[in-house]
């Protein structure tokens, strides 16, 4: 299994537009030293190093088909700077700007799209994620909706694929667990999510060759949040920022609490300070695992 990762911020991306931020001026514009350490993780940051919106592209080394898990407004960009191949299948976890709204480029690329979604009715929208994909895309031929029970494995480009519920409040939103059944590969994805993530999908995402493990901001972070934070550790660390987001001390727990024999910190904000933002197990863009 080959895992590119298109995307890797949060819905503002890094650099934020109009924002001059320790953090974006840094990404626009890497020292030495950090392009440096971005080239040994294999990302040429000669011209900026980049958090685009969400999106992670898997390619199954035996069927040589590639899945897209989440379909980012950078879609345009990330394929052209990552050069992958147009992929045969995509998944969408939940339905917020930054996961889902660069389908509307499926006109004109694809003669079609599946786009595998679960089918569960979200009590605050009332409707399922492959119902609103349905009903927001249905003026695109080339999309089409496959719906699945969520926990029960499915088949999508030669990969078995599972949705794990995930606590994205107040939207319903699923991790993911994808396993090559030829290797035996497998990649864990939280998804958008706190720290309370059920038993169940917990075990569900456990024991990966590769976890991607949400973590939007520090956790210092949570004192400017409303909510402030919640699922505090041992030492009183929050890690949940709000309630729907983990920190990064709490993508680092859950990453250890799923014992994945290694992990990422994907979706994370411009907010993390400049000197911890580009920390080597924090994702960006352009990134690629064997597994
Ligand atoms: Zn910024
Ligand atoms: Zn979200
Ligand atoms: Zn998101």
């Amino acid at each position: 299994m080959e895992v590119t990762l298109l995307g890797t911020g949060d819905t503002t991306g890094t650099p934020t537009i109009a924002c001059d931020c320790d953090t974006c001026e840094r990404a626009r514009d890497p020292d030495a030293a950090l392009r440096e350490r971005l080239a040994d993780r294999g990302v040429d940051a000669t011209d900026g190093v980049e958090r685009s919106r969400f999106s992670v592209y898997v390619t199954n080394d035996t069927t040589g088909e590639s899945l897209l898990v989440d379909v980012s407004p950078d879609f345009r960009h990330q394929f052209l700077r990552a050069g992958v191949p147009l992929p045969d299948a995509a998944v969408v976890t939940h339905v917020h700007f930054d996961h889902l709204d660069g389908l509307g480029n499926a006109y004109r690329l694809f003669d079609d799209l599946p786009v595998h979604a679960a089918d569960e009715t979200d009590p605050v929208t009332g409707e399922s994620v492959a119902e609103a994909i349905g009903s927001r895309y249905d003026y695109l031929d080339t999309v089409s909706v496959h719906p699945h029970t969520p926990s029960e494995p499915f088949e999508v480009a030669g990969f078995e694929v599972t949705l794990v519920p995930v606590t994205h409040p107040p939207l319903l939103c699923y991790g993911l667990r994808i396993e090559e059944p030829d290797s035996g590969a497998v990649l864990a994805m939280s998804g958008d999510t706190c720290y309370e993530v059920p038993d169940r999908s917990r075990e569900a995402l456990s024991g990966a060759d590769l976890a991607l493990v949400e973590g939007l901001v520090h956790a210092e972070a949570c004192e400017f949040h409303p909510k402030g934070g919640a699922h505090h550790d041992d030492e009183g660390v929050p890690r949940t920022f709000g309630t729907k987001h983990m920190t990064l001390s709490g993508a680092r727990d859950f990453a250890a609490d799923i014992e994945a024999a290694d992990y990422r910190i994907v979706h994370t904000a411009h907010f993390v300070p400049a000197d911890r933002a580009f920390d080597d197990d924090i994702a960006v863009d352009g990134e690629r695992f064997s597994l």
